[in-house]
């Protein structure tokens, strides 16, 4: 039983969606156990059940994640149908499956498609970002990001927006957003010429792959009194569950992606996309638990970043 606060939920204005498990990487803070041998992968009828919950309810953002979101194979055909309805469309990318064999065209399409771009870069020195997403990941990582530069991603008044993410190494909290996104800046800049547009700095979660990890180093519970320690009553206000649902690859609804990642059903009630009815969630109570501690702890964390920056 966790003695994290009581949260509900206020109007919703993004659809997460998780299209599958596979990816071309398998980081080791990957809180989805994400890897090229995952088989789960949200099949056609689902991803147009996605569809009609978006025009049906007026939910003006899609947020697509993974895995690798682009490796299902309904990735554009659920991008061009949202984006035609004037839908803002995520991908959550993580660089290197633009150089994966058979992806060589997906920056373009993207760009043509004024896809929004999150990626992580979990640090601007190449040794640091191998060792957490494995060898060759960080060299792959400015290889992408100059061919989205050159499509006008990060560039300003392109309007392709180009967003890093940064995630501590080990099992401490985030430096302030601020002054990281400065360095991201000046040193991107200077060492290999690359623009972005924002940095948004994460809390990793206990959970899944890092859990494993903490729990195998014996730092499981100093991590754990460490986020309940920095706990901060102003983040309630801004955790991303308050206004967003995550839809697994099955179709069935969580408050967030980490509790999809924990089989925590929406509000405690197991239930479909096709089911939900958007308006009605107004209010509702949201499944909490211990992890919550790490959208609350310091400057707060959420899918679009810090909560309380300064
Ligand atoms: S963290 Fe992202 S890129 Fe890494 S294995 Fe997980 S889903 Fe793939
Ligand atoms: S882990 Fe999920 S449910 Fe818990 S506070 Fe964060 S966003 Fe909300």
């Amino acid at each position: 039983m966790s003695d994290f606060p009581v949260v509900s939920r206020g109007r919703l204005d993004t659809v997460q969606v998780n299209l599958g498990y596979r990816c071309n990487q398998a980081c080791r803070h990957c809180h989805v156990n994400a890897g090229p041998h995952r088989k789960e992968m949200m099949d056609l009828e689902t991803v147009d059940q996605v569809l009609d919950l978006l025009q049906r309810s007026g939910v003006p953002t899609l947020d697509l994640t993974g895995g690798a979101p682009e490796m299902n194979p309904h990735f554009r055909y659920l991008v061009e149908s949202a984006r035609k309805v004037g839908l803002r469309v995520i991908d959550r990318c993580n660089l290197s499956i633009l150089e994966e064999p058979g992806y060589e065209n997906l920056a373009g399409f993207l760009a043509t498609q004024r896809v929004e771009i999150i990626a992580s870069l979990p640090c601007y020195l190449e040794d640091n970002v191998d060792r957490q997403r494995g060898r060759g990941v960080f060299q792959a990582s400015i290889r992408a990001l100059k061919t989205l530069n050159t499509l006008g991603y990060g560039q300003a008044d392109s309007g392709l927006t180009l967003s890093l993410v940064f995630n501590p190494q080990g099992p401490t909290l985030p430096p302030p957003q601020a002054e990281l996104e400065a360095a991201y800046h000046r040193e991107l800049q200077v060492r290999y010429g690359i623009v972005f547009s924002r940095l948004y700095a994460l809390t990793n979660m206990p959970i899944q792959r890092f859990g494993s990890t903490l729990v195998s180093k014996g730092q499981f519970d100093a991590y754990m009194c460490l986020l309940k320690r920095a706990h901060r009553d102003e983040n309630l206000e801004g955790v991303m569950c308050r206004r967003l649902i995550s839809v697994d690859w099955q179709g069935y609804v969580h408050d967030c992606d980490f509790n999809q990642m924990l089989g925590l059903p929406l509000g405690s009630q197991r239930r479909h996309v096709a089911e939900i009815d958007a308006a009605a969630l107004e209010g509702a109570a949201i499944m909490t638990a211990d992890h919550c501690y790490g959208c609350t702890a310091g400057c707060g964390s959420s899918c679009g970043g810090a909560l309380n920056p300064s």
